[in-house]
């Protein structure tokens, strides 16, 4: 196993924004202030903490309303969206609600099979609605399901919104850009074994770019092991302008200037 490897340090006035990170995971509420303490320490000064249900949705929106760097969203992870009927009409209001950002994440997952497909399909459905209704952006998750998720985009294009975690390989970076999506990357931009995915992540333009921890899962290599938290992000950022031949705080800059783009947020000083 690898070991354990330093968070690279960005200089002061180097920006880094977190695309999707679960904060709510950690459920005792002084680790989780001491995790987004930590995460401004290596600069990761803005986090978008994602909601999968209606209670980590509600409870990202307390957090966002009472830390000036967090931002909410509001979905139901299909995971968990065998809920929807119960859930849904209270997400849909915070989704409307001003101090949410973003609406999701949804998607579509078939590897944990957990809700049939017809369910995942019409709770996604229902994000992509409310995202054109809002003009917020909708946060897609995927796995092994590429090509029915974009089957179903394709009847929603463009579509406003951000493929988070993308682990597909180039030749599916080309249909979600034609979308209209932002393309995401996590920690296993970093794996080793994972060539194809920096190949998918040189080949999307400057201006759709993000990167993410996807926090408490998938840290990156050096913290492999570890639970996974936003301030290990300039690991995979470090790893991202490595392969897209460019500076650190530069790629650093780019990824929270699009991220602050698609959620509709002012630049960060
Ligand atoms: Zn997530």
């Amino acid at each position: 196993m690898s070991k354990e490897r330093e968070v690279p340090k960005p200089g002061p006035g180097v920006r880094i924004f977190d695309s999707h990170a679960h904060i709510g995971w950690e459920k005792d509420p002084q680790k989780q202030e001491q995790l987004i303490q930590r995460a401004a320490e290596y600069g990761v000064g803005r986090i978008l903490d994602v909601g999968i249900d209606l209670a980590s949705s509600r409870a990202a929106r307390e957090r966002a309303r009472t830390h000036e760097g967090l931002f909410a969203s509001a979905g139901l992870h299909p995971n968990d969206c065998s809920v929807f009927d119960e859930e849904w009409p209270e997400l849909e209001a915070l989704g409307q609600s001003e101090d949410v950002v973003a609406i999701g994440e949804t998607g579509l997952d078939f590897y944990w099979d957990e809700v049939p497909e017809q369910q995942q399909i019409r709770s996604l459905e229902a994000h992509l609605d409310l995202g054109k209704r809002t003009g917020k952006p909708v946060i897609l998750h995927c796995r092994d399901a590429f090509s029915r998720l974009l089957d179903v985009l394709a009847s929603w294009a463009p579509v406003h919104g951000i493929l988070h975690c993308f682990t597909a390989g180039p030749q599916e970076v080309a249909p979600c850009l034609d979308l209209g999506l932002y393309v995401s990357f996590a920690g296993p931009l970093t794996y080793k074994k994972n060539q194809a995915l920096r190949e998918a992540a040189a080949m999307v333009p400057d201006a759709r770019l993000l990167t993410e921890t996807d926090a408490p899962f998938l840290p990156p290599q050096g913290k492999r092991g570890r639970r996974n938290e936003p301030s290990f992000l300039p690991l995979t950022i470090a790893r991202m302008a490595e392969l897209r031949g460019t500076s650190f705080e530069a790629c650093a800059q780019l990824c929270a200037a699009n991220a602050e783009r698609i959620f509709g947020l002012s630049p960060s000083a």
